[in-house]
């Protein structure tokens, strides 16, 4: 068997505090999701390994250890990223609204060689909860601003009922290789 090279590649997680950050990568990390609110702590970032077409690839991705609520991450976080997860709930309007925030922090801190080709993925998260009744942003919404920001791929999950999590992150993958 031949040593095949594994690519690196960086994903940073950002969105408001709360919306389940650090539960969509424990569900598609550790296939693991806990009810329990708990700050993030220890390391940066987990990785995941997986092969695209005939790729090795580790996907090394970063979470925000709580400072998302003081936009205090440094320099480091956002360091060589190769795609950008914004992630939102679905039932909590301001957690949408501060998308634009977001997406305007990445570029800012990050800035990445091309602004109109870095890949951005937005994730609407707990589109489990009280059965979709409780949503307060809807799917078009959604679609609507990711088209706005240049056709950004749109996934609705729950990293509850580990809904779409696989997806997306293979989504988050493909896009970060072809940016690597
Ligand atoms: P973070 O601050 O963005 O990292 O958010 P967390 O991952 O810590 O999640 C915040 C809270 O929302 C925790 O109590 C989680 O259990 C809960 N949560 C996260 N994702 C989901 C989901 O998809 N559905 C439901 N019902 N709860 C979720
Ligand atoms: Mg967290």
């Amino acid at each position: 068997m031949s040593a095949r090279r594994r690519t690196l590649l960086k994903v940073i997680v950002l969105g408001d505090s709360g919306v389940g950050k650090t539960s969509l990568m424990n569900q598609y990390v550790h296939k693991k999701f806990s009810q329990q609110y708990k700050a993030t702590i220890g390391a940066d970032f987990v990785t995941k390994e997986l092969q695209i077409d005939d790729k090795l690839v580790t996907l090394q991705i970063w979470d925000t250890a709580g400072q998302e609520r003081f936009q205090s991450l440094g320099v480091a976080f956002y360091r060589g990223a190769d795609c950008c997860v914004l992630v939102y709930d679905v039932n909590v309007m301001k957690s949408f609204d501060t998308l634009d925030n977001w997406h305007d922090e990445f570029i800012k801190q990050a800035n990445p060689p091309d602004i109109k080709t870095f890949p951005f993925i937005l994730l609407g998260n707990k589109i489990d909860i009280d059965g979709g009744n409780s949503r307060v942003v809807s799917e078009k919404k959604a679609k609507d601003w990711c088209s706005m920001k240049g056709n950004i791929p749109y996934f609705e999950t729950s990293a509850k009922e580990d809904i779409n999590v696989d997806a997306a992150f293979l989504c988050i993958a493909k896009a970060a290789l072809e940016n690597e």
